[in-house]
């Protein structure tokens, strides 16, 4: 059985005390949301330890929205791995398209960032997804393929086993343009016929989420389908209402 995972990437949202605040109304809601729905929260570093403390035994796990390329040493401005995984925290979201394209995040950064999250037995959320004008040339099977086999093939069957995508179309980012259920069945059975081409069954266990202006009111129905096994949740995640509404949509 996959996981079903609704993971908030809350992006450079939320002052510390307001972080703190929207963790606990997740924390008061998290009994109304299956537990066999597993919940994650992605604050800002800034808020990493007081949101970890906040939600202390209330099955919600954390993770961290980005870790360096390095283990430690003079990089000046960066988090490591290491750091993020000794405050408590259990996923880490890597290559998301806005590190992709404003911060240049390419394959080669990818598979170091990959390697450390490993290296501290962080859970990466690696995020996949074409741009509009790829979407528009039908390109979309082959931008995301590469992008899959660039880095998701250079893992090992142990660090794929803790492995989740995030299918997140970036047309459809902050956008309010969703991509249609069908859309999103259609290529997400293809990414796990492309991860069986390597890893074999296990591509039947790796949870694939979907990303892009999902909401309470449409979640229900891309979480429908076979191949979505939930989503990674931007602007839908500053509310703890519509958050764990998107929780119980399974
Ligand atoms: C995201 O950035 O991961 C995301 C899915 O954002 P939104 O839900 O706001 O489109």
């Amino acid at each position: 059985m996959r996981k079903k995972i609704v993971a908030g990437n809350w992006k450079m949202n939320t002052l510390p005390t307001e972080g703190v605040e929207l963790a606990k109304g997740v924390a008061a809601g998290r009994a109304e949301v299956c537990d066999c729905v597993n919940i994650i929260v992605c604050p800002p570093f800034t808020h990493l330890q007081s949101v970890i403390e906040t939600l202390k035994g209330a099955n919600v796990a954390v993770g961290a929205q980005d870790c360096a390329t390095e283990s430690k040493g003079a990089y000046t401005g960066e988090v490591s791995a290491q750091m993020i995984a000794a405050l408590g925290c259990e996923y880490v979201i890597l290559g998301h398209s806005e590190r992709r394209q404003y911060y240049g995040e390419t394959s080669e950064t990818l598979n170091k960032k990959m390697e450390r999250a490993f290296e501290n037995n962080l859970k990466p959320i690696y995020c996949v997804g074409e741009n509009l004008e790829e979407r528009e040339a039908g390109r979309h099977f082959e931008v995301v393929k590469a992008q899959i086999e660039e880095v998701v093939f250079n893992l090992t069957a142990e660090q794929f086993a803790q492995l989740v995508i995030a299918y997140e179309p970036v047309w459809a980012i902050g956008t309010g343009k969703t991509a249609t259920a069908e859309q999103a069945e259609e290529i997400h059975a293809y990414i796990r016929e492309v991860l069986r081409s390597k890893f074999g069954a296990a591509a039947d266990e790796c949870s694939i989420l979907y990303g892009g202006s999902c909401k309470p009111s449409n979640a229900g129905e891309i979480f429908s389908k076979e191949n979505v096994d939930g989503g990674l949740i931007g602007g839908a995640a500053l509310k703890a209402e519509d958050f764990l509404a998107i929780g119980k949509a399974f």
